[in-house]
């Protein structure tokens, strides 16, 4: 196995980054700011997509798939939208290559096939589903429309890293379409609250759920709830965002639909996504300086097993139990692996395991035979137990949920002992300077305000939380008067 990684003390982000190489993850690739995301990174994407999608399901929606492409004209339709995005968007503008006669072997791009309207590679689908939409609504009978896509999407992001900010990456976007503006925050609303699910439950993480500030709203929305969680550094990260999107998109696109009584009204809009970026607040908000930790909801490889022994008769004997063990595991739907490897010793296989993340790693010898045991070791705190071998899988799978349940909690605990609430501007300075985390502060409400503390202290206000409490203070920068709290961080 290749050296230790640098410990989170000494280099946070060094750290994160040959954690997620290392761990097999992704990599950068040959492509400025695009990463690969590789197998075993892959396959963790995979489980939160599949699971994300049952919600998607379960709450009436259907996955549909809209071009990459989309026609400037169309891109520009709604102004606020395609402003908020004009600096990150790729821009398809010829269709063609020639070879170079000038540099023999080299290919240029044929001037004779410039398209007639450039095609910006889609950032967002707003416009072009928007667009589509136009065709799908006549009357009340066709809404509401619960639409979600799996896909890719370009953002021409200056300062990249793996899944955190890349300027292509994965993620799926809802866009609804509504008769009603109360339906649609509802909607707005509701998959905000799925997002909190599945990122408390399966990926472990708490969060914060909240309105974003006016500076931070999605370009062309009414309203942006956002569900905020806290990394191991105490900087904040957006996990998730749910938008109200008014009757904005529709006027763009003139999406009208007869309502009972035959009056054409404009249709009401969401739009919901999340992305690869969850990948790395799950890395970010759990494991440690011996590598991955993972939530047994979203592992892979839940349980391994490694064999110890000397001859091949005590591997074909251990083989045996092992096979019973496996199959009686994935009844219950354990996923397990036996890396019965003979090209590794047992350390190494340890050691790269543990590297990965495996919630769960059983080692089996011949003690273990004779004694009808099973060392357990468990990732998350790296505590060892010998166990027998009656009983066994229940006992793994209150194992498993028991470690879901713990790195839950510690994650939390840590969160609360990480906001801190602010008075004044010397609080919110030395605060900011001495302990990371979130800052609760009131603040008086303007962008100004908002804008100067971002240039100062590299603060933003993460979220406005849904559950704050009205408390009448004064904006901890210009006193001016407050009607509640926000949260202040740093974030990525
Ligand atoms: P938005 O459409 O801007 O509301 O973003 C939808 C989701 O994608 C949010 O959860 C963002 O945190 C995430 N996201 C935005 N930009 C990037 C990026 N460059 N790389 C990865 N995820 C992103």
């Amino acid at each position: 196995m290749s050296k230790k990684l640098t410990s989170r003390t000494e280099d946070y982000s060094k750290w994160y980054n040959e954690l997620v190489v290392k761990a097999d993850l992704a990599e950068n690739s040959g492509v400025r700011g695009c990463m690969v995301i590789k197998p075993y990174g892959y396959a963790i994407w995979e489980k939160m997509q599949a699971q994300l999608d049952k919600m998607f399901k379960e709450t009436g929606h259907s996955n549909a798939y809209f071009p990459l492409f989309v026609p400037k004209s169309m891109f520009e339709a709604e102004e606020k939208n395609a402003e908020g995005f004009a600096k990150e968007c790729a821009i398809v503008t010829h269709y063609r290559l020639k070879n170079d006669e000038l540099n023999p072997g080299k290919l240029m791009v044929d001037p004779n096939a410039k398209l007639e309207e450039e095609l910006i590679v889609r950032p967002t689908s707003e416009a072009i589903i928007w667009s589509t939409y136009k065709g799908w609504v006549q009357s009340y009978r066709d809404l509401p429309l619960l639409i979600n896509q799996w896909a890719n999407v370009v953002r021409w992001e200056m300062r990249t890293r793996l899944f955190l900010r890349t300027a292509e990456f994965l993620w799926q976007e809802g866009h609804t379409a509504h008769a009603t503006r109360q339906e649609a925050i509802e909607e707005s609303e509701k998959m905000m609250h799925v997002y909190a699910d599945f990122v408390e439950n399966f990926m472990a993480i708490p969060v914060v759920k909240g309105l974003k500030t006016q500076t931070e709203r999605f370009a062309g929305a009414e309203e942006t709830y956002c569900i905020e969680a806290l990394m191991q550094d105490g900087k904040a990260l957006q996990a998730g965002t749910s938008h109200f999107l008014g009757q904005n998109f529709a006027k763009a696109f003139d999406v009208k639909f007869a309502n009972k009584e035959g009056k054409q009204e404009f249709v009401w809009g969401t739009s919901w996504g999340v992305s690869t970026r969850l990948m790395g607040a799950l890395v970010m908000t759990h494991s440690d300086d011996n590598g991955l930790v993972l939530p047994p909801n979203l592992a892979p490889i839940q349980v391994v097993i490694v064999p110890i022994h000397k001859t091949d008769e005590q591997l074909e004997a251990i083989s045996s139990q092992i096979n019973d063990l496996m199959a009686d595991l994935r009844k219950v739907g354990v996923s397990v692996k036996y890396d019965n490897r003979d090209t590794h010793k047992p350390g190494f296989k340890f050691a790269e395991w543990e590297l990965k993340g495996v919630p769960v790693r059983i080692a089996i010898g011949p003690n273990d035979l004779e004694n009808g045991t099973y060392e357990v070791a468990r990732r998350d705190n790296l505590s060892k137990e010998v166990v027998s071998k009656e009983g066994i899988v229940l006992y793994l799978q209150n194992l498993l949920a028991q470690i879901q349940t713990d790195l839950y909690q510690r994650a939390f605990d840590y969160r609360n002992t990480h906001i801190t609430e602010v008075n004044s501007w010397d609080e919110f300075t030395s605060v900011l300077e001495t302990k990371t985390g979130f800052l609760s502060a009131h603040w008086d409400g303007t962008a100004e305000t908002e804008e100067k503390i971002k240039e100062l202290t590299k603060a933003t206000i993460r979220c406005i939380p849904l559950d704050r409490v009205e408390e009448v203070g004064k904006c901890v920068f210009t006193g001016a008067p407050s009607k509640g709290r926000v949260l202040f961080a740093k974030a990525y």
